[in-house]
């Protein structure tokens, strides 16, 4: 029988070597702390804690909404590691949302001075570079990390 003619190999795609490593964190379950992940839910923790100490919100239990908010990213983000970049906008929706169930509106909209209190919302609400925006008004209030300057009323003639 005829062997055919040998297909060629799989020309740039080479499966040795440029693989993703699996071995080296079976010993904590892949809680590397340096590992490019923790670092941005390291990152997103920190913001996302930023503009909650900005606000008069940061109890425990505002800090504990935003560990389990990173829990749950964390695996998110291993089922999806291209989203690494939203996370911090996410986490931040998602404590804005135990938030209201709890508390009520986070965060005040800094840039409204009168009529109804209202809360800004993250946008882009998936994607790089989250900022804080009121809708009302239409504008971008600060980054999320960043609201402190926002809310502090730094200098802003
Ligand atoms: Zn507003």
């Amino acid at each position: 029988m005829r062997a055919g003619p040998a297909s060629p190999p799989h020309g740039t795609y080479c499966l040795s070597g440029t693989g993703r490593e699996r071995a080296g964190s079976a010993h904590n379950g892949g809680m590397d702390p340096t590992s490019p992940l923790e670092q941005t839910l390291h990152t997103a923790r920190a913001l996302v804690l930023a503009d909650l100490a900005s606000g008069e919100v940061a109890a425990a239990d505002v800090v504990s909404m935003v560990e389990d908010s990173v829990v749950q990213r964390r695996w998110w983000v291993e089922q999806w590691p291209d989203g690494a970049a939203f996370v911090a906008g996410l986490v931040a929706q998602d404590v804005q949302d135990a938030l209201l169930e709890r508390y009520g509106r986070w965060p005040l909209c800094p840039v409204c001075g009168s009529g109804d209190p209202h809360a800004l919302d993250v946008e882009p609400e998936l994607g790089p570079d989250p900022h804080w925006v009121c809708h009302k008004a239409g504008v971008k209030v600060a980054s999320v990390g960043s609201l402190g300057s926002a809310m502090g009323g730094g200098p802003s003639s």
